[in-house]
């Protein structure tokens, strides 16, 4: 993969002392690209620290300067995005709570027209890819070009040892459908700091193109998400332990395409047999039907299941895969035939 895109900075930038100290530490880390930094913060009790406002963007900026790090904030209304501008902000996010609201999204994507900035989408709250994926939509009607997506993880009904549950599979149909570069929010996910390393890797795993990482001179004193933010030595320590895989080019992803093929052309074969083998099962449907005999035979079924593991095993395929698919095949067989007793005992 090219050099991923590695973000770090603090939840919020708190005082000149604060952001001058992490980004200088943060410079003299080679991976690090881009330095980020809050300054208006959504908070979910109004009591909460809120961000310092101009005042921090005037750090931020000495910050920039002393390190030459670019710099990266979130902004939430067309006020936001004039002062971080007037402030030399190099790239901008939306934040989560900001892209469930298409109002708000739009206000920006008009504050933003006509200006050439990178814009990182976060994704919104709630695992809803059509709202992210307007979200893009209204960016783009704008003309803004350089268009990123954060993934940072979603709301989820039950506990989770995340913060916000990663659903992987939602920013990776992003990606297929816009073809815009992803980056990972390891510290919005996680939610911790004992969980970033293994979810910095599975994201390089699936082939994030970067990752944003929140980093403080001080985290245990810091002012916003204190649990999950880790020191610039810890950032340091926790990229050299994560492994960067090849993104795919050339040969290599020529050779993949061919085993995607051959997968695909395995699951055509698939779908067939089902088809037919479900076809024969309507068969032993109408069968029961006019002889009376009940549908469900537990103990053939119990011996067909153990012989089907007993042949996996020696296929090599684990019981666990078999027991599943046989399960799933024998209950949708079984629906198929009570559904023709039921068309039966209506006639
Ligand atoms: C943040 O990045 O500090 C932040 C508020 O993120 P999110 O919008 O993902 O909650
Ligand atoms: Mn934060």
């Amino acid at each position: 993969m090219k050099d991923p895109l590695i973000i770090a900075g603090p939840c919020s930038v708190e005082s000149e002392e604060q952001i001058l100290a992490t980004a200088q530490a943060l410079a003299q880390i080679p991976q690090v690209t881009m330095l980020r930094g809050g300054i208006w913060k959504p908070r979910t009790r109004p009591e909460a620290f809120e961000g310092r406002g101009e005042q921090g963007l005037v750090w931020l900026r000495e910050a920039k300067q002393a390190t030459g790090l670019p710099i990266l904030t979130e902004v939430a209304t067309p006020e936001h995005v004039e002062l971080a501008l007037k402030y030399e902000v190099d790239a901008l996010w939306v934040g989560a709570r900001t892209v469930v609201n298409p109002f708000s999204v739009q206000q920006l994507a008009d504050a933003l027209r006509g200006t050439d900035v990178p814009l990182f989408i976060k994704n919104p709250v709630a695992p809803d890819l059509q709202l992210w994926m307007g979200a893009f939509e209204r960016f783009q009607k704008a003309g803004v070009t350089k268009l990123f997506a954060i993934h940072r993880g979603f709301s989820y009904y039950k506990e989770t040892p995340y913060r916000n549950f990663p659903m992987w599979e939602l920013p990776i149909e992003l990606t297929q459908r816009l073809n815009v570069p992803l980056i990972t929010d390891v510290s919005h996910i996680c939610g911790n700091r004992e969980l970033l390393l293994p979810t910095a890797q599975k994201a390089l795993d699936l082939a994030t193109d970067g990752l944003m990482i929140e980093c403080h001179i001080n985290p245990d004193a810091a002012l916003t998400d204190a649990k999950q933010q880790i020191t610039p030595e810890a950032l340091k320590t926790l990229l050299s332990q994560l492994v960067f895989r090849s993104k795919g080019t050339g040969s290599v992803e020529h050779d993949l395409a061919e085993l995607r093929g051959e997968i695909d052309d395995i699951d055509g074969e698939l779908l067939q047999l089902l088809s037919r083998r479900m076809e024969v099962s309507g068969r032993i449907g109408e069968y029961k039907k006019c002889h009376n005999v009940a549908v469900v035979q537990m103990d053939r079924w119990k011996q067909i299941l153990a012989d089907h593991i007993a042949v996996g095993g020696s296929l090599n395929l684990d019981q666990e895969l078999v027991e599943a698919v046989f399960e799933a095949i024998h209950q949708a067989s079984i629906r198929r035939q009570t559904d023709i007793l039921d068309a039966c005992g209506n006639q």
